[in-house]
């Protein structure tokens, strides 16, 4: 099979929403009036992001919920993405899987692909993806001040946990690891919590990269500090066990890949904020608050500052 039969076979789907999608040297698209594009890439590489034999559904979903992650934590919709695809061979069953992950997470959140490129190379798969929001309401990094409220949404740590148990840093039982290997190979991005935040959250960011990290970019965005409490932290009740254990702790505080977001907003938005989650029958849970300063401290149960001597994750360290 060459490269066009392989575009057309997996990645050719109709797309109504844009003005042109895959075959022509490029996509047209048409934003909706009042709005401005968001436009966000994330790439997943093997060895790095997932393990060479990753489940190829699952790696499809994957691939386009990091992305849909940014769209929700930048407060858009999700309209399009574009598919960059480096493929050891074309394996024709892998190819069938991924595609399939991939588009039933693009159906239930109304994505279409439009475009994208296709080479052989190592396994290496890059989402570039556009959506709408009107410019004043996007929810930027820049906007948290001294006096709000930090929130995340669900739970934090499960990926991380499942991940350290892939890796053999860790024992989780049978049920304990099925409860939390969902958060690493599926995660859900938050699209709707996003769009609810609109106008109401000073600032937000997606959990990809551990909350001390990623609130670490709104607290520099923003040039304020925060000061959370570690038993606050929304936990699953799997996570409850190992919260306690400095490898759980670990995983709760600069875990990667939970894709939950991390926002904050005036106290007056409490019960508002209170209701989004009860709405969308997601967890929102206010973990501390934004002080002036800089940095993230974290205080345990007796109020005792944390000497923590780890950040997130970075590819370069
Ligand atoms: P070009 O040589 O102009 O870059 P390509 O041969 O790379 O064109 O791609 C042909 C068409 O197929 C283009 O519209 C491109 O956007 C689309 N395409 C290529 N790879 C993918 C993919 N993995 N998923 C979706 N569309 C793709
Ligand atoms: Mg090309």
């Amino acid at each position: 099979m060459n490269e066009f039969e392989l575009i057309r076979k997996y990645f050719t789907r109709p797309a109504p929403n844009a003005l042109l999608g895959v075959g022509d040297d490029a996509a047209l698209l048409q934003v909706s009036e009042g709005n401005a594009l968001a436009v966000s890439t994330d790439m997943l590489v093997s060895g790095t992001h997932f393990l060479p034999d990753a489940d190829p559904f699952l790696l499809g979903h994957k691939t386009l919920a990091v992305n849909l992650s940014d769209m929700a934590a930048m407060g858009a919709t999700p309209r399009w993405a574009t598919l960059a695809l480096a493929l050891p061979e074309a394996d024709e069953p892998w190819l069938e899987k991924f595609s399939a992950g991939f588009f039933a997470l693009a159906q239930q959140y109304g994505v279409e692909l439009v475009g994208g490129d296709t080479t052989r190379g190592p396994l290496n798969l890059c989402v570039t993806i556009f959506g709408e929001v009107p410019a004043q309401q996007a929810l930027r990094r820049g906007g948290a001040q001294p006096g709000d409220e930090v929130w995340v949404s669900g739970t934090l740590g499960n990926a991380a946990l499942a991940l350290a148990h892939l890796q053999g840093r860790i024992a989780l039982s049978g049920e304990e690891f099925a409860a939390c290997a969902p958060a690493l190979h599926q995660p859900r991005p938050r699209i709707a919590l996003g769009l609810a935040l609109r106008g109401i959250a000073s600032s937000a960011i997606d959990i990809s990269d551990g909350l001390l990290a990623d609130l670490g970019h709104i607290l520099d965005a923003s040039q304020s500090g925060a000061e959370i409490n570690l038993a606050s932290l929304p936990v699953s009740s799997v996570m409850r066990a190992y919260v306690k254990l400095p490898l759980g702790e670990r995983c709760v505080l600069s875990g990667g890949d939970d894709y939950e977001l991390c926002f904050t907003a005036p106290v007056a938005r409490h019960a508002e904020i209170i209701g989004i989650g009860a709405r969308l029958g997601l967890p929102l849970t206010c973990i501390g608050k934004i002080v002036a300063g800089s940095g993230c401290i974290v205080h345990d149960a007796a109020g005792n500052r944390l000497n923590l001597e780890y950040g997130g994750y970075e590819h370069f360290r």
